[in-house]
């Protein structure tokens, strides 16, 4: 038996097979043939180009009903890009008139076609390069004979029940493909506390441990695995005692989970009354099955960007406003709908390989700044929006301000389009409340003056942590500094729910923070009254909101806020939480 440790995501336990998924990494063989082998080698070539065209044919007509509707499309530019000369055609020149192997062949012409991808601005067309060291990879694991060890996961078996995914990475497009499968778990290399593959296994709710080094290389297909998220561990080949003691830690947890149903049915108020407005985040309208029983009063924040990915074209504005009126429609509450937040890790098309293109991704062309860089993206969604609004209670929420003259511009968009739709004698709703995230440290220092030109702020603290302790969410190697709980972000919350309190406007926080039941008493002290997450956390959190006498809570915020000592401040906050408020 082997025990291995990284950062735990819940706290709950699965036990099940590993399910390896990654990527081999092709040694291309290079080497000179022999005048009279040339016609075998070319012949060897062209069967693997066939035999791929056969793997993806019998792929496309045996898409499970399950299968995301993007699923289809993808393989289809993937049989495309299998058609380009510089795929099937040239690589055969080469071998003829360079006398070398067909894997040196391939791998040069490939080189081309992802340079020419990787030259191009427009950032839709860039992430094709994706799509050609996919296919490129399953011609040499052909010509290598190397069995595919990573399954395509738009093509993998529909439900994963008792499988644990074991991967270097799972990109947020990885997630869209996963969220329906039933995995019981899933474990990564890398990853951080509030990487997005994180924030999947919350969505999920299902135990995960991410940035476990190494994890690849030591577990095993069908390895069996336990998985302790609250311990951070992983199990591999635990023996039978070992299988019995979780398997009744298991079982309790479940009772523990059934017994905490019945409190989405309560009041999310404190025990002196105090009301606190509870709400889900979601990426995808499929996700509207996990508010059923949370007792979510609506949607805080609703990643749209999600529907981008996985696809070479972005939705029109039919496509995100009938995704958008799905939701409105089936929400029992308002919905705030986030614009588009594309860019550092979350790349249309899977972009697997693009955060480490550019220098620093999360400071790059991200989120408000890509968007109002390219208003033939950004106007459609602002439109589809706008449209769908008149089905509900519905707000817009713009990610990733830094500046005031972003919010300016993005105002004036906003002005311009619906003139637009007036126009067009469009049905739609003009006037829908339009907040910002604070997720960026200028903004939360001028919260003040974002709020007076807001109709509702939202603190965004995976950013804000990211941002003002200069931690990459997705680099694991400085997973140690992310803490909540760093007076400087204390002291930004604090700042932000004070502006909001001072214009007049509401302030949520739809961070991985708000759905922490370590933090919602100190969050409640701070100030604040609106808490979004993810859906398989509102019941916890609501829990600890009944079990909170507010009265009691101010005089420990002040200790929190003036304590100088982390570890102090820390035990400052589990005392807090430790408290009998019955
Ligand atoms: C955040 O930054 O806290 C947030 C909610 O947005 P995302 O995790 O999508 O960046
Ligand atoms: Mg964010």
């Amino acid at each position: 038996m082997l025990a291995l440790s990284g950062t735990g995501i819940g706290r709950g336990i699965a036990i099940g097979r590993a399910l390896v998924l990654d990527a081999p990494q092709h040694e291309v063989p290079h080497f000179q043939i022999d005048v009279k082998r040339i016609d075998d080698e070319i012949l060897r070539f062209n069967q693997a180009i066939s035999a791929v065209r056969q793997e993806l044919q019998h792929l496309q007509s045996n898409l499970p009903p399950t299968a995301p509707p993007e699923t289809g499309a993808f393989i289809d530019v993937h049989l495309l890009m299998l058609d380009d000369p510089l795929i099937s055609k040239e690589p055969a020149e080469s071998i003829r008139c360079e006398q070398i192997n067909a894997e040196w062949a391939l791998s040069n012409h490939a080189q081309t076609l992802v340079a020419f991808f990787d030259n191009i601005s427009d950032p839709y067309l860039r992430t094709k390069k994706d799509d050609v060291a996919q296919v490129v990879g399953r011609i040499m694991d052909i010509l290598t004979q190397q069995p595919e060890r990573h399954p395509n996961l738009s093509s993998m078996e529909p439900a994963l029940t008792d499988r644990i995914i074991v991967a270097r990475d799972l990109s947020p497009a990885d997630a869209v493909m996963l969220r329906h499968r039933s995995m019981a778990a899933f474990v990564t290399s890398l990853g951080g506390p509030i990487s997005h593959t994180a924030i999947l296994a919350r969505s999920l709710g299902i135990p995960a441990i991410v940035g476990l080094h190494g994890v690849i290389d030591t577990i095993r297909d069908q390895d069996e695995l336990i998985v302790d998220a609250a311990s951070g561990t992983v199990l591999v080949s635990p023996d039978e005692r070992l299988l019995k003691q979780f398997e009744l830690l298991q079982a309790r947890q479940h009772e523990e989970r059934q017994a905490l149903a019945k409190v989405g049915e309560k009041r999310a108020a404190t025990l002196d009354d105090e009301e606190m407005t509870l709400l889900a985040n979601i990426e995808l309208p499929e996700d509207l099955d996990a508010l059923a029983g949370s007792g979510a009063a609506g949607v805080g924040l609703y990643r749209t960007e999600f529907l981008f990915m996985n696809r070479t074209e972005p939705p029109g504005e039919e496509e995100q406003y009938q995704a958008y009126s799905q939701i409105i429609n089936a929400v029992n509450g308002p919905v705030t709908i986030r614009t588009l937040d594309l860019g550092a890790d979350k790349q249309v098309d899977g972009g697997r390989d693009e955060p480490k293109a550019a220098m620093t991704p999360a400071l790059g062309l991200r989120a408000i700044r890509l968007c109002l860089s390219e208003p033939s993206l950004f106007k459609p969604q602002l439109r589809a929006i706008l449209r769908a609004a008149v089905h509900g209670d519905v707000q817009m929420m713009i990610p990733m301000l830094s500046s005031l003259s972003e919010l300016e511009q993005s105002l004036s968009l906003i002005r311009e389009v619906c003139a637009e739709l007036e126009r067009e004698s469009a049905v739609f709703k003009p006037n829908i409340p339009i907040g910002g995230m604070i997720e960026v440290p200028a903004a939360a220092i001028a919260a003040d003056l974002f709020a007076q030109k807001l109709d509702f702020l939202s603190i965004g603290t995976n950013d804000l942590i990211q941002y003002t302790l200069a931690i990459d969410r997705v680099d694991d190697a400085v997973n140690y500094l992310y803490d909540p709980l760093h007076p400087s972000v204390l002291r930004l919350v604090r700042n932000i729910i004070q502006a909001g309190k001072a214009a007049g406007i509401p302030v949520s926080m739809c961070g991985e923070m708000a759905g922490d039941p370590l933090f919602t008493r100190l969050l409640m002290g701070l100030g604040l009254r609106q808490f979004s997450m993810e859906p398989s956390q509102l019941l916890e959190i609501r829990q600890q909101v009944r079990q909170t006498r507010l009265s009691a809570v101010p005089e420990w915020i002040e200790r929190i806020l003036t304590c100088t000592d982390t570890n102090a401040l820390h035990g400052l906050v589990d005392q807090l939480n430790a408290q009998e408020c019955v």
